[in-house]
């Protein structure tokens, strides 16, 4: 992999790596949900039966759909969350289940056809991919500040799916955030983690890194979007 300021690096949404690497990130996936460790990732079945009770965002599928352009979804503006609950943070795990099958470096709730100020993110593995996991979750993110200095790169998004280009934005910020206790929360960014807040939040404004572009670029990746999705087979009608 190229050096985390390096030249053609992958994208947000995207972590690209080579060979097999989705599939050894979907083991690695099942595994932690098998387990241990993680507080964050840990399924428990009494939960899963008691699901049907008041489950207000999704059902439980996993992975789940992310939707993509030319989806009229993708810029809603998302709405605050009121409350966290288990029902959210069984929602949280989804998200970052999803986000790794994909794989991903960062989610957004939108991209699941949620309209709610929720992301999701891990950008351990995108700057050293020896790394151990390090999901983080952001309710309601809030960017408190952002530097003067800019930094460049290339960004991809789940929802745009291969199609990267170069987007210039501040270099570092301040973020303010709930956790997934519910707990607020202040860190300062920099690097590959600013890039990917910066573009998860835009997506909770309906925003997309493709707006970032000339209107011709982003008019050709608008239209090549739509012409696919017209082509792509319809399910059979009963
Ligand atoms: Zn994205």
């Amino acid at each position: 992999m190229p050096g985390p300021e390096g030249l053609g690096i992958a994208g947000l949404d995207y972590l690209r790596l080579e060979g097999a690497a989705p599939q050894r990130l979907r083991m690695g996936v099942s595994r932690r949900l098998g387990g241990d460790r993680s507080a964050l990732l840990r399924h428990d079945d009494s939960e899963r039966v008691d699901r049907a009770r008041s489950l207000s965002y999704l059902t439980f599928v996993a992975p789940l759909d992310i939707i993509t352009l030319p989806d009229r979804k993708l810029r809603l503006v998302s709405d605050p969350i009121e409350r966290i609950d288990d029902d959210l943070r069984r929602f949280a795990d989804q998200m970052l289940e999803t986000m790794y099958d994909a794989p991903g470096i960062g989610l957004a709730a939108i991209q699941v056809g949620v309209p709610r100020r929720m992301i999701v993110l891990d950008v351990a593995q995108r700057e050293d991919e020896a790394a151990e996991r390090d999901p983080m979750v952001m309710i309601n993110p809030e960017i408190l500040t952002r530097s003067d200095e800019l930094a460049v790169r290339e960004e991809g998004c789940l929802s745009i799916p291969e199609y990267y280009a170069e987007v210039e934005r501040p270099a570092t910020l301040r973020v303010r955030f709930l956790d997934r206790a519910g707990k607020p929360q202040e860190i300062d960014a920099g690097g590959v983690l600013a890039t990917c807040i910066q573009h998860e939040i835009d997506h909770l404004d309906g925003k997309l890194f493709i707006d970032y572009l000339s209107k011709l670029k982003r008019d050709m990746v608008i239209r090549k979007f739509t012409k696919q999705a017209k082509l792509a087979p319809k399910p059979a009608s009963l």
